[in-house]
């Protein structure tokens, strides 16, 4: 891959800088431990009050709104050759709009800005000082913790391990400063999954605290999470596919949104891996997705006492740390300038194989269909984040072939690229509903 002096410049503090930022957004005491600071908590990068995922949320919100906004308003298509753009077409329009207001206003403004005044749900920058009923003993922590459910968790951890490991069950019981959100988030968290009117506090704390709502595993923690996992997304993929990835995720935001920039649609382009291997690596996401319902299972075994808080807590950690921590954040983001933007959506995201399952056995009617007009130009191709040989589908030898393709074969989000690129219009979204022959196995021929 060709680059500039500036992208070269820019590349060498990217990954290191990726890897502090996601360190210090998911574990700062690791740097504070570093630095020699006694602060296992993370107080130190408390900023004007605020922990720093409001302020990871905050800059990670502002990327993909100034994108979204100058789409929007600069009017031309990101996809294609960039000689002759043609106008954004009305399908890319809706989607950069979804985004922009999901991001700025399901992912920031209600888990974030509301709070600020007293509305809405806590922004986890209060500090409580937290104590705990443990077989009858109350056990109080010697530092007040900062209410981030997953930080607060590794801290209990850190301080009563022994007390976890002797306990047959524990419950958060009181918050100094009766912060009733923080109360019940860390109650579920520990003890209570499928606790009946949980619900908004649950989907809150996902909001707020894992970004994006795409693991499994949180939603055995409340009925309310576990309806939108098991009943919502699966009719959602039935009607439109796996577009939740190009539309509505806070993960997909970010990725949709860099890879229209110019230095980002390079990356999609050159750096995406393609071929009949990368394809068959995507199996690796079956283990992700068995890796996340085995860590929901053992919150159902864990609350009825099956197995001990300690084991749960312990394989949740591994699951945090390797799922969201490295393969998510590290890999997931870090790695857009050598292997385009999806390389966690392709081969991480327990969520996106949920949803293929569900398009491929419900019979989703979703599916991109080639017309007789194809030339084999194959910027299709090349247009494809999650790299799919879309070209494949629809010619071979430059001769229209017409073979739609959905979720059976594919791991297509529906994000319209290849549609926008192709310069002679020969690929359309089926209509929601209708019926295409769609190919059941993939092209003889995959070209890399
Ligand atoms: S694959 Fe997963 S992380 Fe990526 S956009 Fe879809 S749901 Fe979000
Ligand atoms: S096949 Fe087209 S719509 Fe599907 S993910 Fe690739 S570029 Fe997006």
């Amino acid at each position: 891959m060709k680059r500039s002096n500036a992208e070269k410049i820019v590349l060498a503090i990217f990954l290191p800088a990726v890897v502090l930022i996601y360190v210090i957004k998911s574990y700062p005491e690791w740097i504070t431990g570093l630095l020699g600071i006694a602060d296992p908590f993370g107080d130190f990068f408390f900023l004007w009050g605020k922990k720093p995922n409001f302020w990871y949320q905050t800059v990670y919100t502002a990327v993909v709104v100034t994108i979204c906004v100058k789409l929007l308003i600069g009017g031309k298509s990101p996809y294609g050759k960039p000689a002759g753009r043609k106008p954004l077409p009305r399908y890319q329009k809706s989607k950069f709009l979804s985004i922009l207001l999901v991001q700025s206003i399901g992912f920031y403004f209600v888990p974030f800005v509301l709070p600020m005044f007293g509305l809405g749900w806590s922004d986890g920058a209060t500090k409580n000082e937290i104590r705990i009923e443990s077989q009858g003993n109350m056990v109080s922590l010697a530092k007040p913790v900062t209410y981030s459910p997953t930080q607060t968790k590794y801290a209990l951890l850190v301080y009563l391990d022994d007390v976890l490991a002797n306990a047959d069950s524990f419950q958060v019981i009181d918050s100094e400063d009766s912060d009733s959100n923080s109360h019940q988030a860390i109650g579920i968290e520990f003890v209570q999954p499928l606790v009946p009117g949980t619900l908004v506090t649950v989907t809150a704390f996902h909001l707020a605290h894992k970004m994006a709502h795409v693991y499994l595993s949180p939603s055995f923690f409340s009925a309310g999470a576990m309806l939108y996992m098991f009943f919502f997304i699966p009719i959602f993929v039935w009607f439109f596919g796996k577009r939740y990835c190009s539309w509505i995720c806070a993960c997909g935001n970010l990725a949709e949104t860099v890879g229209t920039t110019t230095w980002g649609s390079k990356w999609v382009k050159e750096g995406t891996p393609r071929g009949k291997i990368s394809l068959q690596l995507e199996w690796i996401q079956n283990l992700m997705l068995i890796l996340s319902l085995a860590i929901g299972f053992s919150a159902v075994l864990n609350a009825y006492h099956v197995i001990r808080p300690a084991t749960h807590d312990r394989i949740w950690y591994v699951q945090d740390f390797l799922t969201d921590f490295m393969f998510g954040s590290i890999i997931g983001v870090g790695l857009y300038p050598f292997y385009g933007t999806r390389m966690w959506c392709r081969y991480g995201c327990p969520m996106a194989r949920w949803m293929k399952w569900f398009g491929r056995f419900g019979k989703s009617t979703f599916a991109v269909v080639p017309n007789d007009k194809c030339r084999g130009v194959g910027l299709c191709t090349q247009a494809c984040p999650m790299g799919i040989p879309v070209a494949d589908y629809a010619h071979k030898d430059r001769k229209p072939i017409e073979i739609a393709f959905g979720l059976e074969t594919t791991s297509c989000i529906g994000c319209g690229g290849c549609v926008a690129a192709c310069p002679v219009d020969a690929l359309s979204f089926q209509k929601i509903g209708a019926k295409t022959i769609i190919a059941l196995e993939q092209p003889e021929t995959v070209s890399d």
